[in-house]
């Protein structure tokens, strides 16, 4: 039987070590056990939005904390590695800092819209409720076209639940703006009601799900020592696999050749080409634009138009002596409160490991920052913590005590925004690089920026990878030797 190199062992070679690199090796190690992987990443570390830094001599979360439980991409990923890590929340009782005092916020939601409208009453005035209560239709019925969640949920809901509940559920998960995002892509179940003409209201819960067994399981889970440990467990079994990762590899060029790919990696004096017969382009738009530029212009394009936000990550490690108790999980800030801070968890509340971590101290996050504010993130880390601390205190009634250590994570551009029609604009990306043999993208550009869809969406590429090099190899194994 005549053979190839790809039949043997094809070489895959994966851009982009985050979470979708990684999800996405393992996807093509086990659809293809016997390929040679390689990881690329830029960066002097694996693991991009998933990462732990020390407070007060502890490690905890500076980037992703939480994962959607209610989709299976996560905690299944982390079960795999992690086993009886996953945990659940100690709490998910969280409050919306609104109107001078810490509201809480109801239970069940969708992305910010109840289920019962009473159950926003405090959060919002009786008039308010009683205009969510008031449900109108979307002039035309059943919607057609995408359209800003904004626009759609004040007119069949009223503004303030956007304001006081949407805007900052939507700046939690995006850092954006309802006014801009697509309720086709950040709330598909709303968007599918929207397009039957349906009552939004009767949505779906955010909060427990039910499991086979019918016991309520919690709607996000962690990881004992922090989410920002997946990375470096997934590339432990990659590593055990015979995966290459490789750090400080930043891939500069992209080229076609007949049996596949080349990568350009390293500076213009001395560079390292790479050949590979699949690429699996797991980096955010802006380079997955620039490296698809000269092979598929659309995609380049569209992925060049995506706009991101920056946000930054205040973490404190307060004096436990003098806290008091703190109120379940943490706020959220809605825009037109005006502050600085858009949410506050209180991890040590949150999450038992990280209470567990230290008698003394008690750590606490803020975040601050949404699309189109960058303004906010010009000020020194020493400003960012001194307004977390303020804001923080403010919303609790009382000062915080001493901080013992904190820490500033800035993600410049981390979060990429589903604006009106990005669902048809992903649609365009996907059918342009459908014609480049060997080449798949995945991440948080595309179906989701939370870690689920993103795991999702690097293990639909790693599917895809598999069946190509399968098509190659029957392809090659023809041909005569
Ligand atoms: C502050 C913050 C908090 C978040 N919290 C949560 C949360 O609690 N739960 C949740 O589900 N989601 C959360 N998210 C979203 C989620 O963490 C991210 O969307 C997800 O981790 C993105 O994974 P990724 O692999 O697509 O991209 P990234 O993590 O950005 O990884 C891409 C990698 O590609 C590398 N790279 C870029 N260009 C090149 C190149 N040319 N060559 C080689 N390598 C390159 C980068 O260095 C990076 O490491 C949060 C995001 C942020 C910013």
């Amino acid at each position: 039987m005549p053979t190839s190199a790809v039949s043997t062992r094809p070489h895959v070679v994966v851009v982009g070590g985050g979470i979708a690199g990684l999800a996405a090796a393992l996807g093509v190690l086990d659809g293809l056990p016997t390929a040679e992987v390689t990881v690329l990443e830029g960066s002097d570390r694996l693991g991009g939005k998933l990462r732990l830094e020390p407070v007060a001599g502890h490690l905890v979360d500076v980037g992703a904390e939480s994962l959607l439980a209610v989709r299976p991409e996560a905690v299944a990923l982390a079960g795999r590695v992690a086993g009886d890590d996953v945990v659940a929340p100690s709490t998910t009782s969280a409050a919306v800092w609104s109107r001078g005092a810490l509201r809480p916020l109801p239970g069940a939601t969708l992305m910010g819209v109840p289920t019962d409208p009473d159950s926003a009453r405090g959060l919002l005035t009786d008039d308010e409720v009683e205009r969510l209560r008031d449900e109108q239709e979307w002039p035309g019925g059943a919607l057609q076209e995408d359209v800003a969640v904004g626009e759609y949920v004040a007119t069949r809901l009223g503004q303030a639940v956007v304001d006081r509940l949407v805007e900052p559920l939507l700046g939690g998960v995006y850092a954006g703006h309802a006014s801009r995002l697509s309720l086709r892509a950040t709330l598909p179940t709303l968007w599918d009601k929207a397009t039957r003409g349906a009552s939004l209201l009767a949505a779906p819960t955010s909060g427990p799900v039910t499991t086979e067994g019918g016991a309520p399981r919690p709607a996000f889970a962690g990881l004992v020592g922090g989410v920002g440990r997946l990375p470096g467990l997934v590339a432990d079994v990659l590593r055990s696999r015979g995966a290459a990762l490789r750090t400080l590899a930043v891939v500069r060029r992209l080229e076609q050749v007949t049996d596949g790919w080349r990568l350009v990696l390293g500076s213009a004096a001395s560079p390292e080409v790479v050949h590979a017969d699949a690429v699996l382009l797991c980096v955010p738009p802006t380079p997955a634009g620039r490296l698809l530029a000269p092979h598929a212009p659309t995609a380049a394009r569209v992925l060049g138009e995506i706009e991101t936000a920056s946000t930054a990550v205040v973490t404190l490690a307060v004096e436990r002596a003098g806290l008091g108790t703190l109120p379940g999980s943490g706020f959220l800030v809605p825009p037109v409160e005006g502050r600085t801070i858009k949410a506050s968890t209180f991890s040590g509340n949150k999450w038992a490991w990280t209470g567990d971590l230290s008698p003394d101290v008690v750590h606490l996050r803020a975040s601050i920052g949404r699309a189109g504010e960058e303004a906010v993130l010009q000020r020194a880390d020493d400003e960012l913590v001194e307004a977390s601390v303020v804001e923080i205190g403010e919303a609790l009634g009382r000062r915080l005590p001493r901080v013992v250590d904190a820490h500033v994570q800035r993600w410049g551009g981390g979060l990429p925004q589903y604006a009106v029609g990005h669902v048809d604009a992903v649609a365009a990306v996907r059918s342009d690089v459908a014609r480049l043999p060997g080449l798949e993208v995945a991440g948080a550009a595309y179906d989701g920026v939370g870690v689920p869809a993103v795991i999702a969406s690097a293990t639909r590429a790693a599917a895809a990878t598999v069946h190509h090099l399968s098509t190659i190899t029957t392809h090659r194994g023809d041909r005569p030797a």
